[in-house]
């Protein structure tokens, strides 16, 4: 029925799929055609049930359909799908948000503007730093996924990395040429960017930990000196947490890395590599009048939020200082708009999903995190494959080489035709992983002791098939 599925699919779909992933292509087969799914589970066209490490790429931090969310859903939908109009609710969401960011130490979230998709918050974050400095170029990082927008498929991880593009056709080099790629965790070639056109950048543009191209967390201090040498040049910083919002902690990345606070904390250790900070504001011109930018302050400009936020609905958002977030449509210049931004039933599922998500939750996650990576990894090591495992917080992938990738490059090299054969083996088992070594495993709070059992269980032959896996 997998097969007659994607057969018709292909006839009426590009690809007879919807995001690029989907499709298999760089593990091959078919694609399985997901009818439903709960808890830790999801169960195919066939009536074939999985444990499911891919948690819809991440929205699914409690498990799939928890009833009180899908509670709050219908709910929310009996009372109108949508109003094109202003709700209580949006009001809500952005409380929750800025509460919990702000608990977690760092609070430079004051508003927040919702949209639909990741895509659009990150494309809506550009526009903004552009707008309020009054530059053209962006800096983003090799690996790092930001989406489909134009200027962010450069060198971009998740699918574009998936199908080993160099980025998209249909992108204009005008375009193209406004976004410039540096590699990952490399301080010295950001230096050397900002050092030639740093008068020119509007904004950096990064993961808070990059998940798009497999797991490759920052280097110690590394966010942090590029908080500072942007700061530095009037450059803003757009941290995109679409996907590690709320879900490697009760913030998100941010709130997890308070190490970089340390850096300018008086009386305490700078981080590995973040020179002491020069304390002061300075103003920077931009087409609006001018916007101060913090220069002693480890604090990022712009947030970028999807996925949990949404709870499993199309819901996204991006913010930051009201200073910024004004300059947005009506109070400000730079325009933005959507006919579901704000959409009611998605709020009501984000608003319960991150209402539900208590510190048990991220225990839980976390703990189900580290048994299913270690006893991977284990299993890895048994059947003799060289790998590295690669975490960040509760996110995790492994890849196929002897040191632990830094960069999009040292991804790039790894033996990642020994992928294909370890998720088939998983798959016929029963535990659908992400189609693509380039992808982070996600586990839910509901992956408990029965679901983790399962995918043990399958480890030891997945991992002797990757074994035996030939180039
Ligand atoms: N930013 C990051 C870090 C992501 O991981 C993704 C999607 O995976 C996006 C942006 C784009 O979000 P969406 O797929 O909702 O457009």
């Amino acid at each position: 029925m997998n097969d007659a599925a994607f057969a018709r699919a292909q006839r009426s779909i590009p690809g007879g799929v919807n995001s690029p992933v989907r499709a298999f292509r760089s593990v091959g087969g078919t694609p399985r055609f997901m009818v439903s799914a709960t808890g830790p589970y999801i169960t195919d066209s066939e009536g074939v049930q999985y444990v499911d490490l891919v948690s819809a790429w991440g929205p699914a931090l409690l498990g799939h359909a928890h009833p009180q969310v899908v509670e709050a859903v219908q709910a929310a939908a009996a009372r109108g799908l949508s109003f094109g109009a202003s709700t209580p609710a949006e009001t809500e969401l952005a409380e929750l948000v800025k509460e919990r960011v702000q608990a977690s130490g760092v609070a430079p979230i004051e508003k927040l503007r919702m949209v639909s998709t990741g895509t659009e918050a990150t494309m809506t974050a550009i526009r903004l730093a552009r707008g309020a400095t009054g530059r053209s170029l962006i800096v983003k990082f090799a690996g790092h996924y930001h989406g489909h927008s134009d200027g962010l498929l450069a060198e971009a991880g998740s699918g574009v990395a998936t199908l080993a593009l160099p980025g998209s056709a249909g992108v204009t080099p005008e375009t193209a040429a406004q976004t410039i790629v540096v590699p990952y965790n490399d301080r010295s070639a950001l230096r050397e960017v900002f050092a030639e056109r740093g008068q020119d950048i509007a904004a950096i543009i990064m993961e808070a930990a990059s998940a798009n191209m497999g797991v490759v967390p920052p280097a110690p201090g590394f966010n942090a000196s590029v908080v500072k040498l942007a700061h530095e040049y009037g450059a803003l910083v757009i941290i995109d947490e679409v996907l590690t919002g709320f879900r490697v902690s009760s913030a998100g990345w941010w709130g997890l890395d308070n190490r970089g606070l340390a850096a300018v904390a008086p009386g305490t250790e700078p981080v590995p590599g973040a020179e002491a900070w020069e304390a002061g504001n300075h103003a920077v011109a931009n087409s609006t009048g001018a916007i101060s930018i913090p220069v002693g302050v480890y604090q990022p400009d712009l947030f970028t939020f999807g996925k949990v936020i949404g709870g499993g609905m199309p819901l996204a958002a991006l913010g930051g200082r009201a200073e910024l977030m004004d300059l947005l449509a009506p109070t400000g210049p730079v325009y933005q708009a959507g006919t579901l931004s704000g959409n009611p039933v998605a709020l009501a599922a984000g608003i319960e999903t991150l209402r539900l998500a208590d510190q048990d939750v991220y225990r839980r996650v976390d703990a189900a995190a580290a048994i299913v990576s270690e006893a991977t990894s284990s299993a890895l090591t048994e059947a003799g494959v060289a790998h590295t495992v690669q975490r960040a917080g509760n996110l995790f992938s492994f890849a196929f080489s002897e040191a632990a990738p830094t960069d999009y490059a040292a991804v790039l090299r790894q033996d990642a035709f020994r992928y294909p054969a370890f998720f088939h083996r998983m798959l016929d088992a029963g535990v659908s992983l992400p189609p693509s070594v380039y992808e982070a495993w996600f586990v839910s709070a509901a992956h408990d002791d029965e679901a983790i059992g399962r995918i043990v269980d399958a480890l030891p032959a997945a991992a002797r098939a990757a074994a035996a896996a030939i180039r």
